[in-house]
């Protein structure tokens, strides 16, 4: 019998995780996987929640139909993570494992930033379920996507949020109405890829979305509608979509296992200082963006040295990244973080072909993880 895997958070890090231990080693996997949450939501399906393109029913993914063999799922909230002896308390109990996979993403503060619960954000799946009512009701004015600190998951879906915000308004015919603002703390829309950055600047240029660089939302005045940015200045507005400030989940803070907000692994094979204890996804420092494609191409590496089938490849921190563009199109930037001596990105321009590629990277994980 294999080691007892117990892998903590059931996202694109622990599901493909699970799924790869699952079909090597089959019904001798002995892995348990503990997520709170009743059912999956890939991220990028929050901004078709927001804008009425899915029902919130149409993107859950429940765990129930996630059925592999030699796993098991439990749906129940970690409570507290011991990493020297590897046991993990739940509401339902204890369990104690030989390998502790840690892929609990990342987590929103919302107190962080003055005003935000009282404004909209659109990074949970609450948060796009409450702008899919509220969007409707929007019919003149500012509209401000606001990115409240850095790191933020997936560093292109403020850039694809205001952009399908134009779109929106435009079907709606209220466009001339309303202006567009998309505060972000890079310089550039994709800092690591200058011609995505360079499409994005003349997407936003033709569309008259104006781009605020290099500066992040500190707070909000919901009473006077304001925002005011790290330098003080004051942005007034009508509509305020955020994106929060992320840090660890608490449990993980509590565990003392993280460092400046996350949990610090070696980059190569995502093992942390813990012996037996790995790190996956966005809630460990690995240098890479955080974006489910890293999650996922993280786990395989460690999944791959676990299921003890080869040499272990090392983790390249390597990924595509589909970019909605509006008006029906996509792009794609293929980035590279740990081959090189700084990070590179190769764009591909918007197409309808890419649309076709991006609906595939979807259905092939519902079809691997869920057997839809
Ligand atoms: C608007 C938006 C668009 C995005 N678009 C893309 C995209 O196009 N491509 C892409 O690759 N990425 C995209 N992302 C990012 C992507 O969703 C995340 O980076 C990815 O989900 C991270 O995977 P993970 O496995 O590290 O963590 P997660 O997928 O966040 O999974 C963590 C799991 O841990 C569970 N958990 C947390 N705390 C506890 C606890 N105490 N007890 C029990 N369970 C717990 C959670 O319920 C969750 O299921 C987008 C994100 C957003 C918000």
């Amino acid at each position: 019998m294999a080691a007892r895997i117990v892998v903590l958070g059931a996202g694109f890090g622990g599901l493909e995780l699970a799924t790869i231990l699952s079909e090597r080693l089959g019904d001798d996997a002995n892995v348990t996987v503990i997520d709170e949450a009743e059912a999956f939501v890939f991220g990028y399906s929050k901004l078709d929640v927001m804008f009425g393109r899915v029902t919130p029913a149409e993107v859950r993914l429940p765990y129930a139909e996630f059925v592999k063999p030699g796993v098991s799922v439990l749906r129940e909230r970690i409570t507290a993570i011991d990493p020297e002896s590897r046991r993990v308390t739940t509401d339902a109990g204890e369990h104690d494992a030989e390998v502790l996979v840690v892929a609990l993403g990342a987590d929103y503060d919302f107190d962080a930033t003055p005003g935000l619960a009282d404004a909209n954000e659109f990074y949970s799946v609450a948060g796009a379920e409450r702008l899919r009512e509220v969007l409707p009701t929007f019919t003149h004015g500012r509209a401000i996507v606001g990115v409240c600190g850095a790191p933020f998951k997936c560093p292109p879906a403020p850039s694809e949020a205001a952009l399908l915000l134009h779109d929106y308004l435009s079907e709606r015919g209220i466009r001339g109405d309303c202006e567009i603002s998309l505060v972000m703390p890079f310089s550039t829309p994709v800092p690591p890829s200058p011609d995505t950055s360079a499409a994005l600047l003349e997407a936003f240029a033709e569309r008259g979305i104006e781009f605020v660089p290099g500066r992040r939302v500190n707070s909000l005045d919901p009473g006077r509608e304001v925002a005011v940015l790290d330098d003080g200045a004051e942005l007034p507005y009508d509509l305020f979509l955020g994106v929060p400030r992320h840090r660890a989940p608490q449990v993980v803070l509590d565990s003392g296992m993280a460092e400046d907000g996350y949990v610090p692994v070696e980059s190569r094979t995502l093992r942390t200082r813990y012996p037996g204890v790995y790190a996956v996804g966005d809630v460990a420092t690995v240098g890479v963006p955080k974006a489910g494609v890293f999650s996922e191409g993280a786990a395989r590496i460690v999944a791959e040295s676990l299921a003890q089938d080869g040499r272990p490849r090392e983790y390249e921190g390597k990924g595509s990244c589909y970019v909605e563009f509006g008006a029906g199109r996509i792009g794609r930037v293929d980035v590279d973080f740990l081959s090189g001596p700084k990070p590179t990105g190769t764009f591909q321009e918007p197409s309808l072909e890419l649309v076709a590629e991006k609906q595939y990277f979807g259905a092939s994980r519902r079809a691997r993880w869920f057997g839809r």
